[in-house]
Parts: structure tokens; C-alpha cells; sequence
């Protein structure tokens, strides 16, 4: 099969705010792989946060040689391919992992989920992530996302209470408080107990993601359920992880695609942990592989799309009351989005 890459840069509907920085823009990469008459996509949303860049996925992927391979049989073979071609650059090796995914279902004639035997969750809907941002832009955000009935949102400020405190004005909706990494041991205790009042449903990442003692002492101590994200990898962390939280978020972007993802669905399943699927800033694309996990977990926070001025695909839908639907269509049911140019020019 032939691989193709696109480098795309992505400008966000409106400034994203987390406790590391803002940003205004991503620098992805689409990748498309053929085989035939088939197509399967894939998409790197590589994160600054683990050390990759749109330009050092790209390196990697350059070097990758898909020819020998043939799809729907050398499925694990080719997944093992990429995943021993170097050391990191997981963004880069879930965006093959991802088109290898859906170009194996397409030639099949199924959506993936199918393949793997699960069947689409009416059940799970998706929250909406308000980031850090003046409390005038947080109220707009707050009220725009009506439609939402779970706000995902991001602390980790000096003006942590304030902007609880603005949404709690407005609205009573479930909350889940994402502090990237953002708050001290001391600090993250007293804001959880107070936030424990305010109809939040459970805190992600409080604490650097290295701080393993101190989170197993807030964990201890928190009235709150903790989720790791920063803190949680690939499978092989999860053992680790289980002593100091409760549940994880999965990410294809930080796993390395769709096949880990699931090892590490498992993996967590086994020693009682509940499990998020969360995504990047990105397409449709890796929006809806990400979707297709669904069917395997408690929480699915997958608004990336959404925080695109455009998004040139089209996949998952969000239906009414923020419910995640999957495509009916082969493979992840990804396409171009009518009406967008695609390839970029
Ligand atoms: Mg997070």
C-alpha cells in the first residue's frame, strides 16, 4: 500500500487556554493510505507537552515503508512495522495505526467497531472543554455551549475559584475539572474539597505527572474520583498508575493508536480503574477513531473537532444532548467534508 502525507494547519475557532499556554492554531499531519481502490486516513496531533512537533512527525513518517504490505492480512504485522520504527513520536505512529484501522475494515465492507465484535453505545456523551480564558469569555463560552450537558473545564489558575464560581452563576451543570498538571499537593487537596460542593464529577491530572507520592497521598485524601492523563502513557503504565488513581484518560495521540488504546482499556479494566476516552486538537479524523472506543468506556471527552474554525472531515457526529454517534459506513466512516477543498492547496 501507498502512503501520502498532508501537513495540515488547522486555526482554532477561538483561543484554547490551558494552565501550559494558549494557542490559536494546530499543525497536524493527514495521512491517507491506498491500497486499490481504497482509502484509509489517518491523523497526528502531535503535543508539544511529549516532545513532537508537526515537522518531527513528518520526519518519521517520511521514513516509513508501507509497500510490503498488504491489507486486510498483514494488519499486525504492519502495526508492528511502525510501532519498532523508532523511539517516540506516537502521534506520528497513531496516525498510521489509524489508517491501517480503517483501510483493513474498509476492504472488508464493515465499520470497525463491527470487526471488533462491540456494538455503538447509544449511552456516552461527550463533554465540551471551556479553557482558560478571561471570566467575560468564559460566561460566553458557557452560555454558547448550551447544548452541552457536561463541561470538561480547565483550571489550574490563580483564578481557579473565580471561574467556578462564573459557570456555577449560570449554570448547574455536571462539571469535570481538567488542572493539566497545574496545582501543589497542599493546594490541589483544598481546591478538590471545595470543589466537591460545586457538582463536579471528578478532577484530571491535579498534580505533574511525575509526582507519584503526592498523588498517591491526595488520592488518599481526595472526596473526589482523580483521573490521570499526563501521568498515563501506554499500556505498561497503567499497572503504576492504578496505586495512585482512579481512573485514566486514553488518548490515541499519547498511545499510539488504536491497538495500544485498547491494551490499555484492558489493562485498566482488570485492576478496577475507570477509563475516559479523550482526544487533541484534531480532525474528524482522529476524533472518530477515538469514537470508536466508545462502546468500551465510562467517559468520552472528544469536542475536538468542535474547537476547529473548520473541520475538513467529517465522521462521529454529536447528536442531541452531546450523545456520540458512529458512522454506519466502512471502516471509521471518515470522508472529506463537502463543500471544504481537500487536499489543501
Ligand atoms: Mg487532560
Amino acid at each position: 500500500m501507498e502512503m501520502h502525507l498532508y501537513p495540515v494547519s488547522l486555526p482554532l475557532a477561538r483561543p484554547f487556554g490551558i494552565s501550559r499556554g494558549v494557542r490559536r492554531e494546530v499543525h497536524n499531519v493527514i495521512v491517507a493510505l491506498r491500497q486499490g481502490q481504497e482509502m484509509g486516513w489517518g491523523e497526528a496531533a502531535p503535543n508539544a507537552r511529549y516532545g513532537e512537533t508537526q515537522a518531527s512527525a513528518l520526519e518519521f513518517l517520511k521514513r516509513l515503508d508501507l509497500r510490503p504490505f498488504e491489507l486486510p492480512q498483514d494488519l499486525d504485522r504492519a502495526l508492528d512495522y511502525v510501532w519498532n520504527a523508532g523511539p517516540g513520536e506516537f502521534a506520528a505512529k497513531a496516525a498510521v495505526d489509524i489508517a491501517l484501522h480503517d483501510l483493513w475494515a474498509r476492504l472488508q465492507g464493515q465499520p470497525l467497531y463491527r470487526l471488533w465484535g462491540l456494538r455503538p453505545r447509544a449511552s456516552v456523551q461527550t463533554s465540551y472543554t471551556i479553557g482558560i480564558d478571561s471570566l467575560e469569555a468564559i460566561e460566553e463560552k458557557v452560555r454558547e455551549a448550551e447544548r452541552f450537558p457536561i463541561l470538561k473545564v480547565k483550571l489550574g489558575t490563580p483564578q481557579d475559584e473565580a471561574i467556578i464560581r462564573t459557570i456555577r452563576r449560570i449554570t448547574d451543570r455536571t462539571v469535570r475539572v481538567d488542572a493539566n498538571e497545574g496545582w501543589e499537593p497542599e493546594e490541589a487537596l483544598e481546591k478538590i474539597r471545595w470543589l466537591a460542593t460545586q457538582n463536579v464529577e471528578f478532577i484530571e491530572q491535579p498534580l505533574a505527572a511525575n509526582r507519584w507520592e503526592e498523588q498517591r497521598w491526595l488520592r488518599e485524601h481526595s472526596p473526589l474520583p482523580i483521573v490521570a492523563d499526563e501521568a498515563v502513557h501506554r499500556s505498561e503504565d497503567i499497572p503504576r498508575v492504578a496505586e495512585a488513581y482512579d481512573g485514566i484518560n486514553v488518548k490515541l495521540m499519547k498511545c499510539g493508536g488504536l491497538r495500544e488504546a485498547r491494551r490499555m482499556i484492558e489493562a485498566a479494566r482488570k485492576l478496577g480503574l475507570r477509563v475516559m476516552v479523550g482526544c487533541m486538537v484534531e480532525t474528524s479524523i482522529a476524533a472518530t477513531a477515538g469514537a470508536m472506543l466508545t462502546p468500551l468506556v465510562d467517559w468520552a471527552d472528544l469536542d475536538g473537532p468542535l474547537l476547529l474554525a473548520r473541520d475538513p472531515f467529517e465522521g462521529a457526529t454529536i447528536a442531541e444532548a452531546a450523545y456520540v454517534r458512529l458512522p454506519e459506513r466502512p471502516g471509521l466512516g471518515v470522508r472529506p467534508r463537502p463543500g471544504i477543498p481537500w487536499p489543501p492547496q
